[in-house]
């Protein structure tokens, strides 16, 4: 949900085509400076949650940020940006910070896993104490980008020291563009279990519904409208009925208008299923 005006629009504009949760950048995504997010306006958020029935919301980081850069100047403006991404969800009572774990821009895929374990870990340490999660999300692996492969999430989990911190979101489309076969009941299954033998379903945290405009393995970070794209409907049917993640919160991440009539558009239709 768009946080023009203020963060503490989005829970109205997210009630108003029919959300239960939201997702929601902390801060301008294209720029690096971090703006002081005052007690008034965390406050104001907060009330706006309760007051609009969202259940719960989690931020999307900067894409700026690159956790995984083999440049060190880079590597610590992301590392300091990405501390403050959990600062101010934490601030906002937001349940995570999701985020692309980065690419490696020529470094090597083993390079940039431990690049970003690192960061995860500098991270915790410097914001000791805090509930909010960090949240891996699995990538299309355009570029040099890290996380289009399970085992990519499961080596730089297990090299976490926090584990009450970490957990994963999970983005549809990026997996089919990375090549994860979603689109029959069969092939669903058969994801799954490879998810849950790699990584573990008891991670999953949060998802992101999205179809897909690339086919399936083009490694292309394109997302479509629920139902119009490659991925299909069958695809959702399976999920929206899957009781392993029946409470586990979902957000569209999909084209649309100011008006966002889409997301009711998509929201009812996800609904139906
Ligand atoms: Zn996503």
């Amino acid at each position: 949900m768009s946080r023009a005006g203020g963060v503490f629009l989005a829970p109205e504009r997210g009630k108003k085509v029919g959300c239960e949760i939201i997702q929601l950048f902390t801060k301008n995504s294209n720029q690096w400076n971090d703006p002081v997010l005052s007690k008034e306006t965390a406050e104001k958020f907060k009330e706006e949650m309760k007051a609009n029935g969202i259940k719960t919301a989690f931020a999307h980081d900067s894409y700026l940020i690159n956790l995984g850069s083999p440049n060190e100047t880079l590597y610590g403006r992301s590392l300091n940006a990405f501390i403050e991404e959990h600062k101010r969800a934490e601030a906002l009572g937001l349940m995570g910070v999701v985020f692309h774990p980065g690419a490696h821009v020529g470094s090597g895929e083993e390079a940039a896993i431990g690049k970003i374990a690192e960061a995860i870990n500098k991270t915790h340490e410097k914001t000791h104490g805090l509930k909010v999660l960090t949240l891996l999300e699995n990538a299309a692996g355009q570029g040099s980008t890290i996380g289009y492969r399970f085992e990519h999430l499961a080596s730089i989990m297990e090299k976490v020291k926090d584990q009450k911190r970490i957990g994963v979101c999970f983005d549809t489309q990026h997996a089919f563009a990375a090549g994860y076969d979603l689109r029959t009941e069969e092939s669903y299954a058969k994801v799954w279990e490879e998810f849950d033998r790699i990584v573990g379903i008891k991670w999953l945290r949060a998802f992101h519904l999205n179809d897909s405009k690339k086919e399936l393995g083009v490694r292309v970070d394109r997302h479509e409208n629920i139902g119009k794209g490659l991925l299909g409907l069958t695809f959702f049917k399976c999920l929206m009925n899957d009781s392993r993640f029946e409470n586990i919160p979902m957000s569209l991440e999909t084209p649309k208008s100011e008006d966002c009539h889409e997301d009711k558009e998509a929201l009812d239709l996800l609904r139906s299923l």
